[in-house]
């Protein structure tokens, strides 16, 4: 079977513990024979790399930053979950993996959950031991706060830096093993292509950044490690540089893409505030610890705060809707971010939204500052507040944060088996660049949690049981004087030449505007048949417009930004049209994936039940409990998709309730 899961037999809380004993081994001693390619040094590639090459592993590893710090996993503000029970308030591995399903809206791979969760604790530990400062409690122990869909606080934390803190860790290690001489670090490398041997992942070429130089490479295996593709939407709370190149170069060579469509959009994101911004800034979920959500109730008194006329303090209690309070009592402002997205949504598109656009809410911290003090405030969320004010100009302390929902994760990715291995041989994924956790919408801290799991916890056994598993005779055999890397390089340098050579009037940059205004408009927070359809066509004809239009400025053997940007825009257009084609086909709401035409009305009985509230997102399980995976059958082919039905044991198919 092409697209096996390979779920081990056996109980899902002993699976990974037989897994584990029952894989291949490589001994010590013959490890050094063999050599990994590691695509990406962020938190999952990072922690790949340093664990691999601890282990006695030959490592290259490759980014296209300056350095591994650099990676986009140092933005991450508000936590990572881990199931300790440190607040003694009933956590549990069971309940983290729990939660994450039915976070992910049923639709992701249960057993692979269940090892985040069972592997969660480990990380803390190992982070803990590298030096990573979490903030601690009064009495030395690790601090806990509360985040979105959970009713436990399990999130670690260092105060809004957290992937900061535990990248410089990984970055650490990582720096060790560079001086050991057992990594050679590649800053300033964008791999263009993987290299297929026999049908196995054998190398990589890459362009060096700063001199335009394309080499190849050669490895027993390759790790790609390289990010989310949030930048599809163009404006998103992602980095400027954060592309889909490595993986959609990889599914061009074969590697299944599943699950396109699902894209997390965040609620707390600074709004818009005009048509020539490139980059948006997130808000961390934490923040909704203590702030409180709302919009004005009344239409008018939005229209004059967002005409100035009225100052968002002086709107009295009662004329307040705190909306995710109201709908979601349980869950209340830590509702899912789908769900909230949604809702601040609805109160936009009911004529209720603030800030200059009327696409936006409040996050109100006054009720906080009375109850716990400005300056317990401020230690929690201090740097988050400062940020705000330097980008708005507005002071939080003083006057309600606006926000919006925002494109800000992906959980759609290479589709990967038990092993994190893809469907190609040798090929491995890990982070955000693999579908692999969270289905249809991730909880809040989950990411670093999956990436570091990825990195620390799973890959440094599963590659061994793919290295093992093809012996010691095959350990250094591919060289790069194989036929296949030669044609690799001729296709990217056709590709480079191609795109100086149009020399048109349009920049990239413009060509990614436009489609992001499709993808969003079309393919974000909510989509219909039609408007799926509409922007198929529309971006086949940007395509077009791109390959005959655009103007790429400078030359290939160079730094040239716009060459950099010219070939990841290419990418994110034919993967474009892929997210569309995967949410047109799912004739289903789930999670972050919310087509109009199927939501709870109140004709539905469980509505009239009092159990759910109307225009929640609604599943159809028996035809699409499953994890879409797309195909490549060739230039302007339309691709195959191919199903892996999801088998939940533990956790039975429910509808999903916040209230
Ligand atoms: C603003 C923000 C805040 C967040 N906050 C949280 C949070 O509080 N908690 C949480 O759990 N998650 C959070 N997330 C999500 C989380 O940060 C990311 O999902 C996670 O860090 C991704 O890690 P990664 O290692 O998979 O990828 P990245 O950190 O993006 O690293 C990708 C690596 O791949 C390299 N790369 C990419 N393409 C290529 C190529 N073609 N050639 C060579 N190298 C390449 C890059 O150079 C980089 O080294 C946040 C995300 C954002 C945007």
């Amino acid at each position: 079977m092409e697209f096996n899961a390979n779920i081990p037999e056996g109980p899902l809380d002993q699976k990974w513990t037989k897994h584990k004993t029952k894989i291949k081994l490589v001994n010590p001693a013959n490890r050094r024979k063999y050599h990994v390619i590691i695509v990406g040094s962020g938190l999952a590639g990072g922690a790949a790399a340093a664990s691999l090459a601890e282990m006695g592993y030959n490592v290259s590893c490759f980014c296209y930053q300056d350095s591994p710090r650099r990676a986009h996993s140092i933005a991450a503000q508000g936590g990572i979950n881990a199931s300790k029970n440190y607040q003694n308030d009933g956590d549990s591995t069971f309940r983290l993996f729990y939660d994450t399903v039915k976070g992910g809206d049923f639709r992701s791979r249960e057993a692979n959950v269940y090892r985040l969760a069972e592997v969660s604790g480990n990380i803390i530990d190992q982070c803990v031991a590298q030096g990573v400062p979490f903030a601690r409690e009064y009495g030395g122990l690790l601090a806990n706060r509360s985040f979105g869909g959970a009713q436990v606080s399990r999130t670690f934390y260092a105060r809004g830096q957290t992937g900061q803190q535990l990248l410089l860790g990984a970055y650490q290690q990582l720096s060790r093993q560079i001086g050991l001489g057992q990594v050679k670090m590649y800053n300033r490398h964008e791999m263009l292509d993987v290299v297929l041997v026999d049908g196995h992942a054998k190398g990589i070429i890459t362009r060096n950044l700063v001199d335009g130089k394309i080499e190849r490479f050669a490895g027993d295996c390759v790790i790609l490690a390289t990010g989310g593709y949030g930048n599809a939407f163009f404006l998103s709370t992602n980095a400027q540089g954060c592309n889909v190149t490595a993986a959609f170069r990889a599914y061009r060579r074969g590697a299944g893409f599943a699950n396109p469509c699902y894209t997390q959009i965040h609620p707390t994101c600074i709004p818009v505030h005009g048509d020539q911004q490139s980059k948006l800034t997130l808000m961390s979920e934490s923040l909704r610890n203590d702030g409180r959500v709302w919009a004005p109730k009344d239409r008018e008194t939005a229209k004059k705060i967002r005409e100035g006329k009225m100052h968002p303090g002086d709107v009295p209690e009662d004329e307040r809707d705190y909306y995710l309070e109201r709908k979601y009592p349980s869950f209340g402002n830590l509702a899912p971010r789908d769900i909230s997205s949604r809702a601040a949504k609805e109160a936009c598109d009911d004529g209720r939204g603030i800030a200059s656009t009327g696409l936006g809410v409040f996050l109100d911290f006054r009720d906080a500052i009375q109850r716990f003090g400005k300056d317990t405030i401020a230690e929690r969320y201090g740097n988050l507040f400062d940020m705000y004010n330097r980008i708005t100009g507005d002071d939080p302390y003083t006057t309600p944060m606006m926000i919006y929902p925002a494109v800000h994760y992906t959980m759609g990715g290479l589709w990967v088996d038990y092993n994190l291995e893809s469907n190609l041989p040798g090929l491995f994924v890990a982070g955000e660049a693999n579908f692999s956790d969270h289905g249809a919408n991730r909880l809040g801290a989950s990411a670093l949690m999956q990436g570091l799991a990825d990195g620390y916890f799973v890959l440094p056994y599963t590659v061994g049981n793919y290295l093992g598993t093809q012996g010691l005779a095959a350990a250094g055999k591919v060289t790069t004087d194989a036929p296949e890397f030669e044609q690799a390089e001729s296709d990217v340098r056709a590709k480079i030449d191609k795109l100086l050579s149009i020399q048109g009037t349009e920049s990239p940059r413009s060509f990614h505007k436009r489609l992001g205004d499709i993808t969003w408009s079309k393919c974000g927070m909510a989509r219909d048949k039609a408007g799926l359809e509409q922007a198929i066509v529309e971006i086949q004809a940007l395509k077009k417009e791109f390959w005959e239009n655009v103007k790429v400025v400078g030359d290939a053997n160079e730094i040239n930004q716009e060459l950099e940007r010219a070939g990841r825009v290419a990418d994110f257009m034919d993967f474009g049209e892929l997210m569309c084609r995967d949410a047109l086909m799912r004739e289903e709401s789930c999670g972050g994936h919310f087509r109009v035409e199927h939501q709870y009305t109140e004709e539905d009985e469980i509505v009239q039940s009092g159990y759910l509230s109307p225009g929640e997102a609604k599943r159809h399980d028996d035809e699409f409990g499953f994890v879409g995976i797309w195909k490549f059958e060739g230039e302007d082919q339309v691709p195959s998709l191919h199903k892996e039905m999801l088998e939940y044991e533990e956790v039975k198919f429910a509808t999903r309730s916040y209230k």
